[in-house]
C-alpha cells in the first residue's frame, strides 16, 4: 500500500486508473489535506473550493469542532446497530432535529446517504397513506439507487438501468427562466397547478407522495416563485398524498436559512436530509409527523449503519457550528455573491441569468447568438460550463457544473468562506468568462 504523505498526485490518479471505475475519476484534484475553504493536491497546490464536496462541507474542511466531536466518539462507541443499542449520540441528535425542523416534525430515520433518505421516505409515504404511485418534477435529482433515480428527472441518469420503480410520474419544475407554460411574465405560484393536470392525466390518483426539492440543485439552482411550494403541498393534501421536500443539497443552512422551506414558510410532512448535515461523515435522515414515522411497524425499515455514533456526535457538533455564525455567514456573503453574479449577468451575454439563495448560487449560461422560446436564448451546444469551470480549475477554484442542459455554473462554497475568498472566485470567473468568449 502507497504511503499517502509521500504519494504526487501522478501516482494517485494511477491508483484511480488501475483499480477505481472511470466515472470515480471526474474533476481531476487529488485532495491530500482540506481545511476549511481551501484544498491542498500532492503536489501542493491550493484550490479554492467553491463546490463543498457537492455541498457537503457547509462549516469547513475538517472543522476543528467536528473534528474534535468525532474523534471523542470514536473513543466510546463506534458501532453497535444503532436500533439495536440505543446510545446517547443518536438520541440527542434525534432530539436535536424535533427542534431543528419546523412544525410538529418530530421523528427521525437514520441512514447513511441522500439517496436512502428519499428511499425511506418513498416507503413511509407508501406505508403511511396506503397509496402507491410518487409524484416528482422533471429536472429533479433525488439520487442514483433504483427507487430515488425513478424520481430522478433526467434520463441521464438513467440511460441503461431501466426499469426503475413503477408508478412514478413527473411534473414541470419551477424553472422560471425557461418555463415552457408561462407566457412572458415567466411562472407564478398557478404553475404548480401543472401538478394537478399530471395527477389527473397520468396517475390513478392513488398518489402516496409528491417529492420535490426546495430549490433545485443537480438541476441547475432553481428557485421556484413565490407561494409555489405551499401550493403544492395544497395539491399533496388534497389527493391524501403526504409532501416529501428533499432537502439533502440544500439543508444545513447552504441557502442562508437552516432549511430552505424556512424561505417559503412550508412544514413539509417529511423531510429528507443528508450531505451538510454530518459535515462529511456518512450520514442521512428523514424527519416526519409522529403520526407519519409510526406507520412503519416493525421490521418496515431499518439501516445497519444508519444513525452510526460518530457521524451522529459530528452533526451535532456541525449544527452547533451552523449556529456559530455559519448560517449567518451564509445569508451575508451569498447576497453580496448574488449582487456580484447579477453584475456578471448585466456584463456578459453569454450569462443568461445569475440565480440563487444564501450560497447556493448559479450562473445559467446561454447561446447569446441565438433565440429560445420566449425570448430566452437557448443552452449553448458546446461544453462552456465544462470549459469555464476546466479554466476555473487551472487557476486553482473549484466550481460545479449543473442543470438539465448541464449550462449551469454553480458556487456552493463552505458556508464558513470569507470575503477575500468569494472576491477571488468571482474575479476568477470574470477572468475565465472573458477569455471563453474572447476565442
Ligand atoms: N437528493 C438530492 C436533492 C441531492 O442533491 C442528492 C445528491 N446530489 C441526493 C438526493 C442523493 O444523495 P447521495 O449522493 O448522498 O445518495
Amino acid at each position: 500500500m502507497a504511503d499517502s504523505t509521500t504519494l504526487s498526485n501522478t501516482e494517485v490518479e494511477a491508483q484511480y486508473d488501475e483499480y477505481l471505475p472511470p466515472i470515480w475519476k471526474q474533476l481531476h484534484v487529488p485532495v491530500k489535506h482540506a481545511s476549511g475553504a481551501t484544498i491542498e493536491d500532492f503536489d501542493g497546490n491550493e484550490y479554492l473550493d467553491a463546490f463543498s464536496g457537492i455541498s457537503v462541507t457547509n462549516v469547513g474542511h475538517t472543522n476543528d469542532a467536528v473534528v474534535d466531536a468525532a474523534k471523542d466518539q470514536l473513543e466510546d462507541v463506534i458501532h453497535g446497530c444503532s436500533y439495536v443499542h440505543p446510545n446517547a449520540p443518536v438520541g440527542d441528535l434525534a432530539e436535536r432535529l424535533a427542534t431543528e425542523t419546523p412544525g410538529d416534525l418530530q421523528k427521525t430515520f437514520f441512514c447513511n446517504s441522500g439517496t436512502e433518505a428519499v428511499e425511506g421516505a418513498i416507503k413511509l409515504a407508501r406505508k403511511y397513506t396506503g397509496n402507491t404511485e410518487i409524484l416528482a418534477l422533471e429536472m429533479g435529482f433525488h439520487g442514483r439507487t433504483l427507487g430515488s433515480l425513478a424520481l430522478t428527472g433526467n434520463s441521464a441518469y438513467k440511460n441503461g438501468m431501466a426499469p426503475t420503480l413503477n408508478d412514478v410520474v413527473h411534473a414541470e419544475p419551477p424553472y422560471t427562466y425557461r418555463c415552457l407554460s408561462c407566457g412572458d411574465e415567466g411562472c407564478t405560484a398557478d404553475c404548480a397547478d401543472h401538478i394537478e393536470r399530471v395527477i389527473g392525466t397520468q396517475t390513478a390518483d392513488d398518489l402516496a407522495a409528491i417529492v420535490v426539492e426546495p430549490v433545485m440543485g443537480e438541476g441547475g439552482i432553481i428557485v421556484p416563485p413565490e407561494g409555489w411550494l405551499k401550493r403544492v403541498q395544497e395539491i399533496a393534501h388534497a389527493h391524501d398524498a403526504v409532501l416529501i421536500v428533499d432537502e439533502v443539497q440544500t439543508g444545513y443552512g447552504r441557502t442562508g436559512e437552516f432549511w430552505a422551506i424556512d424561505h417559503f414558510d412550508v412544514v413539509p410532512d417529511v423531510l429528507t436530509q443528508a450531505k451538510g448535515i454530518a459535515n462529511g461523515l456518512p450520514l442521512g435522515a428523514f424527519t416526519a409527523r409522529s403520526e407519519i414515522a409510526d406507520a412503519f411497524g416493525s421490521g418496515d425499515h431499518l439501516s445497519t449503519f444508519g444513525g452510526n455514533p460518530v457521524a451522529c456526535a459530528a452533526a451535532l457538533a456541525t449544527i452547533d457550528e451552523l449556529h456559530n455564525g455559519a448560517i449567518e455567514n451564509a445569508r451575508t456573503q451569498g447576497e453580496w455573491l448574488a449582487a456580484e453574479l447579477a453584475e456578471l449577468e448585466a456584463a456578459f451575454d453569454v450569462v443568461g441569468q445569475a440565480r440563487g439563495l444564501g450560497l447556493m448560487q448559479g450562473l445559467e449560461l446561454v447561446d447569446p447568438t441565438a433565440e429560445g422560446p420566449r425570448g430566452v436564448a437557448p443552452a449553448p451546444d458546446s461544453k462552456l460550463a465544462t470549459n469555464v469551470s476546466d479554466r476555473l480549475r487551472e487557476n486553482g477554484i473549484i466550481v460545479g457544473v449543473g442543470g438539465y442542459y448541464s449550462n449551469v455554473l454553480r458556487l456552493q462554497p463552505p458556508l464558513t468562506i470569507d470575503r477575500a475568498q468569494l472576491e477571488r472566485i468571482v474575479s476568477a470567473i470574470r477572468e475565465a468568462l472573458n477569455a471563453e468568449v474572447d476565442q
